[in-house]
């Protein structure tokens, strides 16, 4: 059985844990203090390669992610995430509240955005509410190579083109593309789209059916497939080959 450790299974047994990424020591060392007294576990770093290094070293169940670093933009980290396909939810600050720089920073895949100043129980209110939302509920462009569903439209795209597709390849899309990387069982499609707990009817011809059309429709015309069989057990979604 292949589980996905979701915040709320997660939660219940171990404190949260937090990166924050905040160039100015005054404001990490503060926000560090009181995310603590919240009792999550709080990880800290001053820049860009610092939190890069963090991301690829922990496992985090959120970032609060400072836009401007010394050593680059917050964007650049939050791509980096966003491009090994990890969904952590990310909240980004930022000293500058141009409505702009709200909606680069929520198109670039941050889960929400608060300018500075702020006031400390505001940011604790977001992290506690980003930490309460399910990952499979988490981020509004969800991507894989040149693919990017909109999940507020529900509106797919490849490369330039808009592919049309029914409600449930939107549905099924969705869950591949949050699960990419990972084995995703016709078990936790029947679960969690089709929302059949219980398997009086066996559902896999007609997940079959249905995964057999999203493939033309997504990979149909394409050099690079992006989702693939794993044989006797499921589909994957992602870049690398098999
Ligand atoms: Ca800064």
């Amino acid at each position: 059985m292949i589980t996905m450790s979701t915040s709320a299974a997660a939660h219940a047994v171990t404190p949260s844990s937090i990166l924050v990424v905040e160039d100015e020591q005054k404001t990490r060392d503060s926000l560090a203090e009181g995310l603590r007294l919240e009792t999550w576990s709080v990880a800290t770093a001053a820049n860009a390669a610092e939190a890069v290094a963090q991301l690829e070293r922990g496992v985090f169940d959120l970032v609060v992610l400072d836009r401007m670093l010394p050593d680059g933009d917050g964007l650049a980290v939050l791509r980096h995430l966003r491009t090994r396909g990890a969904q952590t939810p990310v909240l980004m600050l930022s000293a500058r509240g141009e409505l702009d720089d709200r909606v680069a920073g929520l198109e670039g895949g941050a889960d929400d955005y608060l300018a500075k100043p702020f006031a400390f129980a505001e940011l604790v209110a977001r992290c506690r509410a980003l930490l309460r939302r399910p990952v499979l509920s988490t981020g509004h462009f969800l991507r894989c190579g040149d693919l990017q569903l909109d999940t507020r439209a529900r509106v797919a795209v490849r490369g330039a083109g808009e592919i049309p597709l029914s409600p449930r390849e939107v549905d099924i899309l969705e869950y591949l593309l949050r699960y990419q990387g990972q084995i995703v069982t016709r078990e936790m499609l029947e679960r969690d789209v089709w929302k059949q707990s219980r398997r009086m009817t066996s559902l896999d011809n007609v997940i079959d059916v249905q995964m057999m059309r999203l493939r033309r429709k997504i990979d149909g015309e394409q050099a690079e497939r992006l989702i693939h069989t794993v044989r006797g057990i499921g589909y994957r979604m992602g870049q690398e080959a098999g």
